[in-house]
């Protein structure tokens, strides 16, 4: 199939960008690595007037530091969350999952603004910046706001983001000395979407679980955080029995949809035994 035909204007800052969505309104659409867009039209899933293509804005791009936080642009494709090496320092759980984002030639054009902005329930990233309590920085109309990954997210690809807006940035907290990550998935095939997902990042004091953030995807809507999981593992050591119970745990976390390829209870027993694969790499690591 071939996309409908439709207009391109190229932005070169945010407000041009935002001006110009606010003139095609519902038939307006941004694309940045197209890697999700361009399929879609393709199949006319979607079938936009106008594109407004959001490479060429430079306050989109780079990684820096900011105080205490690392400042990630909207524009920064997959393959640099590999080879950037603030990130690996500063944000070692997005290094760690970029290789299981789709293939190579996929990671050298999708952005990581494109993925979050998008929230498809099965992606690595939108879980990751939920782990990491990131925080997104929007711009629209009304001005600038950020918002927490856990009020991003609000139902299958149902964001805060408000029709026009633009993902500017991620902002997330700095990695730091007494902090351990763990990512995994299990998928058919190398590259395939997840059946199930985790990203996890826990603070450490004397051996003790100071605090833990445990983030699933493929598992329902929206990344999920595992809270009665996390909660059967603050203040305690790294244990076997803990592991257990947050295993355990995790019936009341996660509610996975029945679908066609995997019923709800096999998805819920392959994300126990995915939890506790990473608890204990986690806890040798500890
Ligand atoms: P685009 O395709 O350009 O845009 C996607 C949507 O987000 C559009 O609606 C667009 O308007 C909007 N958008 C983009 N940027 C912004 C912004 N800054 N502000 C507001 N709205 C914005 N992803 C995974 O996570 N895991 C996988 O395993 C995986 N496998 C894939 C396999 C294949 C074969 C393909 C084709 C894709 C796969 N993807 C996978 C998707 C890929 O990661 C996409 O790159 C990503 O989901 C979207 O990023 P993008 O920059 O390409 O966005």
């Amino acid at each position: 199939m071939k996309a409908r035909a439709f207009s391109y204007f190229r932005a070169r800052t945010v407000e041009e960008a935002l001006d110009a969505h606010a003139r095609g309104g519902d038939e307006a659409r941004f694309i940045a690595g197209g890697q999700s867009l361009v399929p879609a039209l393709a199949l006319r899933l979607q079938a936009p007037r106008i594109l407004i293509d959001i490479n060429h804005i430079d306050e989109l791009r780079g990684v820096r530091r900011d105080g205490e936080w690392l400042r990630i642009g909207a524009l920064t494709r997959h393959c640099e969350m590999l080879s950037e090496p603030l990130i690996a320092e500063f944000a070692p759980l997005l290094r760690a999952a970029a290789p299981f984002v789709a293939h190579p030639a996929i990671r050298n054009r999708g952005t990581l603004g494109g993925s979050v902005a998008l929230a498809d329930p099965s992606s690595e990233f939108p879980a990751v910046v939920l782990a990491l309590d990131a925080e997104i920085e929007i711009a629209g109309a009304a001005g600038r706001r950020r918002v927490r990954a856990g009020d991003f997210f609000l139902d299958l690809f149902e964001t805060a983001l408000a029709p026009g807006e633009l993902l500017v940035a991620v902002h997330i907290p700095l990695f730091r000395s007494n902090q351990r990550i763990a990512f995994d998935e299990l998928a058919r095939r190398r590259g395939d979407y997840a059946l199930v997902g985790c990203g996890i990042v826990g603070s450490f004091e004397n051996d003790l679980i100071q605090d833990i953030r445990i983030a699933f995807f493929s598992v329902g809507n929206v990344p999920t955080r595992a809270r009665h999981a996390e909660a059967a593992l603050v203040g305690a050591r790294m244990d076997a029995d803990r592991i257990v119970a947050a295993q355990a745990g995790l019936d009341n976390d996660l509610a996975p949809a029945d679908s066609d390829d995997v019923p709800p209870a096999m998805r819920l027993h392959l994300a126990r035994v995915l939890l506790g694969r990473l608890l204990g790499r986690i806890g040798e690591a500890a």
